[in-house]
């Protein structure tokens, strides 16, 4: 199996942020994936599943290995109904369904996910997410078991799901998507996409929106009004264009990024009484 030792962490996040990791795997298909995980149940070793990295801050002390399941990339579409492994890109998703005149990833051609973090997070844009095209998922159990989910069974909330709570890995999800217009929807991913440049800042390295939106509130609007675009702890700063966004301005590391966060926490609670909580994951 494919595994590189000592792996730069800056290549498998979107923030880009300075370390290493022991090790990295790219298993091939679910029986590499299921003695991977059976060696490192019985040897004791911590590991985590990551997809595109785009939702992570990955401590370079996190003394586990990491598992990277680029290679579940297959794609099937039937009708309106789309299987694809838990490895492939959202984005990418997106506009093959465009291509076969498939509705309902509009909102997702903005989101630099794959597919198996799209579902862990319940990822969404514009008031859709995911949960509302799934129809099933062919999922890893705790017990290194194959077993299938349906919708219902997998407790979609904001932002939430049954992964986030057990340690399931996603292998594989259909979809059911519905039938429209090649062109439209290739127009909506478009005009998606550069809503997306203007506002927010896809120029720097960033894992997104660091904070959950609390409830009747914006984030970037508080942490704007408390005035700390621009705030820098090392590379570390907060975006001017869009202030719920931390992006990485040179060699910022994971502990300038969580002390960024800590100020913006402490600086947005003094002034308003609100407690920011994050969106993004912590992994030491
Ligand atoms: C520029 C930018 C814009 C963004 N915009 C949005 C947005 O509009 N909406 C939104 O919701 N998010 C957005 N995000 C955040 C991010 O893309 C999502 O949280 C996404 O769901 C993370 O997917 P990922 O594949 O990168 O997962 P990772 O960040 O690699 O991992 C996130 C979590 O998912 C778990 N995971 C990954 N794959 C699997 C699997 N196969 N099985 C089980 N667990 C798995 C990991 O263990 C980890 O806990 C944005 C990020 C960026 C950088």
């Amino acid at each position: 199996m494919e595994k590189i030792n000592n792996a730069d962490i800056r290549k498998y996040t979107t923030y880009k942020l300075e370390g290493k990791v022991k090790a990295i795997y790219f298993p091939s298909d679910v029986l590499e994936l299921k003695e991977l995980i059976s060696d490192f149940k019985d040897k004791k070793i911590k590991y985590k599943v990551i997809g595109n990295g785009s939702n992570l801050i990955i401590s370079p002390n996190y003394d586990g290995v990491l598992i990277k399941l680029e290679k579940f990339d297959k794609l099937n579409i039937n009708g309106n109904i789309v299987k694809v492994g838990s490895g492939y890109m959202l984005p990418k998703l997106a506009l093959e369904c465009a291509y076969n005149g498939l509705s309902g990833l509009e909102f997702a051609s903005t989101i630099p996910a794959t597919v198996g973090g799209a579902v862990y997070q319940n990822a969404g844009a514009y008031g859709f997410s995911i949960d509302n095209i799934i129809k099933e998922v062919s999922v890893l159990d705790d017990n290194n078991e194959i077993i299938t989910l349906y919708k219902e069974d997998l407790d979609f909330g904001y932002r939430d799901s049954i992964f986030k709570h057990k340690k399931f890995i996603c292998l594989e999800v259909t979809l059911e998507l519905k039938e429209g217009n090649s062109e439209d929807i290739l127009k909506k991913l478009k005009e998606n996409l550069e809503s997306r440049k203007e506002k927010q800042p896809l120029e720097y390295p960033s894992a997104g929106s660091v904070f959950r939106n609390p409830l009747g509130y914006s984030a970037g609007k508080l942490i704007e009004d408390t005035g700390l675009k621009g705030y820098r702890v090392g590379d570390a700063m907060v975006s001017y264009k869009h202030a719920n966004f931390i992006v990485n301005v040179g060699h910022a590391t994971s502990e300038d990024v969580l002390k960024l966060i800590k100020l913006i926490q402490d600086k947005v609670k003094e002034k308003t009484g609100i407690l920011l909580e994050t969106e993004q994951e912590f992994i030491e």
